[in-house]
């Protein structure tokens, strides 16, 4: 309905009755900009030009897919299926969920697309996932990962070349110090139907201990008790059988492989029997890149192998390997916020100038130099501007410089001021 009409109606206030409030970001979201979108930017750019140097391309799938993308794939027994999903039915009545995580989605795009036939594929992707979660230090309801995903091999040299790709990342961030790499497997589905029933065997005899919701994990899906956050959870778990017993000759084998090749690579590990993912989908190698600077939000990059779930979304039967790391954790690691960039400042003097600092404005921008030129002011207003957004230069043309083809070129830091020849003013700044 139009606007007037709904105002005439009284349906909505008059304008000028109109108190304007000033409107929040939702609750678990926020905005990135400044130090925090530097960080951001650099985050995703290390990933990418890591992630290409291993062969990988990059992947852009919608932030929203068919609900049973997801539905099927996690589990219905994971926590984001259970409690965290942002699932809505849209206009048109079909059930869609903003995506919370995005391997679903690349193997439905897989699959979509028939890349079936051309293996393996090695998928890098950044971008917005959204979970309903209780909004905390590192932890968002629209957070952003960088992921990779390799798809269509079958090799334990798959699982260590992913890993070290994420190691190098990690190490090129300057974060190598900080973060430990925690290595488990689950086995394959013989070996984890075995443990499964040790773990269930374990849990009952102790179930008063448990809290809630880890008695429904106990009949749902017991692995995932492993995973809880909860303090008297976390105590029993701490005596729980470990997976390594039951593990199957091949189970075994394929573990030794990944851990011999993670030494020829060169990524140093720990192995921690506790590790498991939250999501239902993954066999065999299971691992983490920790840290103990986030408190609870110290997992940094999480991954492993899920063979089954291609197949999951109507494609044949493909191994596959990836994982997943938040943003928001690694940009808060980051010792240094990448610089904030220096422009180079354009100071006309006089009105005649104004117009000839334009095309000078615009040549050095065209070479590459990041420059501004205020839009109004005097000398010295503008200067102060220049000092303001923290340029390294001040470009100063009165119409005795233009006439004569020069420039005054003021370094701010230094305080010297040189004359250069226009024609060698970009080659100038740019040095
Ligand atoms: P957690 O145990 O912290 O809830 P998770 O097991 O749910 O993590 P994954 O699904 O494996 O996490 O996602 C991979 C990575 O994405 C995590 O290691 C973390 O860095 C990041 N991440 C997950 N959920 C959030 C969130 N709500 N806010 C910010 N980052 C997140
Ligand atoms: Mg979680």
């Amino acid at each position: 309905m139009a606007w007037a009409l709904l105002c005439a109606k009284g349906a909505l206030p008059q304008a000028r009755d109109w108190h304007v409030e000033a409107l929040q970001p939702v609750r678990g979201t926020r905005d990135i900009y400044g130090e925090d979108q530097r960080r951001h930017a650099h985050v995703i750019a290390t990933a990418r030009d890591t992630a290409s140097s291993y062969g990988f391309d990059e992947w852009i799938t919608p932030i929203f897919e068919d609900t049973r993308v997801f539905a099927r794939t996690l589990g219905d027994t994971s926590d984001v299926v259970t409690k965290e999903m942002y699932t809505f039915a849209d206009r048109g009545g079909d059930s869609v969920t903003l995506r919370p995580e995005n391997t679903a989605g690349i193997c439905r795009a897989l699959v979509s697309n028939g890349l079936t036939q051309s293996l393996p594929q090695k998928v890098f992707y950044a971008g917005p996932m959204f979970r309903y979660e209780r909004p905390q230090k590192g932890r968002y309801r629209q957070f952003h990962q960088i992921g990779a995903e390799l798809i269509g091999a079958a090799e334990p040299l798959a699982d260590a070349e992913i890993i070290a790709l994420g190691w190098d990342i990690l190490t090129r961030l300057g974060l190598a110090g900080e973060v430990v790499l925690e290595l488990n497997t689950l086995g394959d589905a013989a070996s984890r139907a075995a443990y499964r029933a040790a773990l269930v065997a374990y849990f009952t005899d102790n179930v008063a201990n448990l809290s809630e919701e880890s008695q429904e994990r106990l009949a749902k899906n017991p692995l995932r008790i492993l995973d809880s956050k909860d303090a008297g959870d976390r105590a029993l778990v701490a005596a729980a059988p470990v997976i390594g017993p039951y593990l199957t000759a091949d189970a075994e084998a394929f573990y030794d492989g990944v851990r011999e090749a993670l030494g020829r690579f060169g990524v140093p590990f720990v192995e921690n029997p506790r590790i498991v993912r939250g999501l239902d989908y993954y066999s065999h190698t299971a691992f983490e890149f920790v840290t103990t600077r986030l408190g609870a939000q110290g997992t940094v990059m999480a991954g492993g192998r899920y063979d089954g779930l291609v197949a999951e979304m109507g494609g044949p039967p493909t191994p596959a390997v990836g994982w997943a790391a938040g943003i928001e954790r690694l940009s808060m690691l980051l010792a240094e916020p990448p610089a904030a960039a220096r422009p180079v400042a354009v100071v006309p003097l006089g009105g005649a100038a104004e117009a000839a600092c334009v095309d000078v404005l615009q040549s050095l921008r065209r070479a590459g130099i990041r420059a501004e030129m205020a839009y109004r002011g005097n000398m010295k207003k503008r200067m102060e501007r220049a000092n303001r957004i923290g340029a390294r230069a001040a470009v100063i043309l009165g119409e005795d410089e233009l006439a004569r083809g020069v420039a005054a070129v003021k370094d701010l830091a230094a305080g010297t001021q040189t004359e250069i020849a226009l024609a060698d003013l970009a080659r100038h700044l740019a040095a």
